[in-house]
């Protein structure tokens, strides 16, 4: 069998046109997510391109050449663009268009120049910058854990690579646009790679959104939808894999539980929703105080749970005054309305492996001190093991 570039070009086509369905139809699927759309576009617009390219050479009709050129300068932005909508920003207009509107130029300036080679010049140029701005774009927003980012980077960058190559050749004089190139030559090489390029970007861009919407899900699952603390069940989950990791390590574990004085007269007096916005504030006075690596969730109405791993009980202590006073110093007003909002609190430690349950209590307890001895305080549990539970509730955990 005889494999030369044109049949690699039909494949590549073809496969093209395959990804970009794909795309469409994961937009479809995936909430019509902006992203998927742009890639879609991306392929979609590759994939006319270059079937006006190869029906050029086909028929040897040098019109359609040009033609295809112009689809093909295109594709690349809307691949940036795709990547930037990815991460929910988007590309200004005048960028976006900026490969067409130097393939204009260089096509139609009354110049002395081989109009029809700096077109092919242009249209690599603008395929390297966009795809090197994505690479760019995907590099710079590494913090959201995404298995497939590097992937697609790699994908980006070797494209990218080749259409460098394929500048060289151009620049250097050994690039013939009027015939399908050798595939033994860096840009011949595009219409094998692009076969890669084509199903892998789709595959993994589709991945990514997948994966992004599950992590999504699983976040809602375990988070309290008023406050954006973690849920009791979460909580519970992850203060049992910090105990036994502390355990592990030999390292001090301590636990706090707030609980906000005179909620239900707050309540009654302020009404629900002004409760709610108190709640929201103070656990955003807690996310503030707080250590990245510390635990804080919703125990249940306006009783919350924070764990602070590796912290001493003194330590917890001066983060729960820390959290208890500026929460009163932020709340004496409300809305411009005097409220004198306060927290009490119970601190606990334990330094062995120990059971869950047992911390509870213990804070349980200290915070019901708390309560006693006045509220607006912080009280420190009596007995970090097996305190003996004064309101006759043992805590259970979920
Ligand atoms: P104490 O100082 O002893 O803790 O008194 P308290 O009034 O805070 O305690 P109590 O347990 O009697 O009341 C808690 C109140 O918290 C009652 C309940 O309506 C309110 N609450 C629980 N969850 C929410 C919520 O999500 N939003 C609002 N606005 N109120 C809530
Ligand atoms: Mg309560
Ligand atoms: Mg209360």
């Amino acid at each position: 069998m005889h494999l030369d570039t044109l049949t690699f070009m039909v494949s590549n086509t073809l496969i093209t046109a395959f990804s970009s369905l794909c795309l469409f139809g994961a937009w479809y699927r995936f909430n019509r997510d902006a992203s998927l759309l742009w890639w879609a576009c991306a392929h979609g617009t590759n994939t006319v391109g270059i079937a006006i390219v190869i029906l050029g050479f086909a028929f040897h009709n040098p019109v359609l050449l040009p033609i295809g050129g112009v689809f093909l300068t295109f594709a690349p932005a809307l691949v940036w663009a795709g990547v930037k909508r990815f991460y929910g920003k988007t590309v200004p207009i005048s960028l976006l268009f900026a490969g067409l509107i130097a393939l204009l130029a260089v096509s139609v300036l009354p110049v002395d120049i081989d109009h029809r080679q700096w077109a092919v010049t242009v249209q690599f140029a603008a395929w390297t910058v966009y795809l090197l701005l994505a690479v760019a774009s995907l590099r710079s927003n590494s913090e959201e854990n995404l298995p497939g980012r590097r992937a697609l980077m790699i994908l980006l960058s070797i494209h990218a690579i080749i259409f460098i190559g394929g500048l060289y050749e151009d620049l250097a004089g050994t690039f013939d646009a009027s015939a399908p190139p050798d595939l033994l030559t860096w840009f011949g090489m595009i219409h094998l790679e692009s076969i890669f390029y084509a199903s892998g970007t789709a595959f993994i861009v589709i991945q990514m959104t997948r994966e992004r919407n599950e992590q999504k899900i699983l976040e809602c699952a375990q988070t309290d939808s008023l406050t954006g603390a973690v849920n009791r069940q979460a909580f519970f989950e992850g203060a049992k894999r910090l105990l036994e990791r502390c355990s592990r390590d030999g390292s001090p574990y301590s636990m706090v539980m707030f609980d906000l004085d005179h909620f239900k007269t707050i309540n009654d007096t302020q009404g629900h929703q002004t409760g709610d916005r108190i709640l929201i504030s103070f656990a955003n006075t807690v996310r503030n105080s707080l250590r990245p690596n510390d635990l804080f969730g919703r125990y249940g109405g306006e009783e919350f749970l924070v764990v602070l791993p590796d912290a001493s009980i003194e330590t917890a202590y001066v983060i729960a005054e820390r959290v208890r006073k500026a929460f009163a110093d932020e709340h004496r007003f409300f809305d411009g309305l005097p409220l004198d909002a306060t927290v009490s609190a119970g601190v606990a430690s334990i330094r062995t492996s120990s059971d869950l349950n047992e911390i509870v209590a213990s804070v349980d307890q200290a915070m019901y001190a708390a309560k006693h001895n006045g509220r607006n305080r912080v009280e420190r549990a009596p007995d970090q093991k097996g305190a003996a539970v004064q309101r006759g509730v043992v805590a259970r955990i979920a």
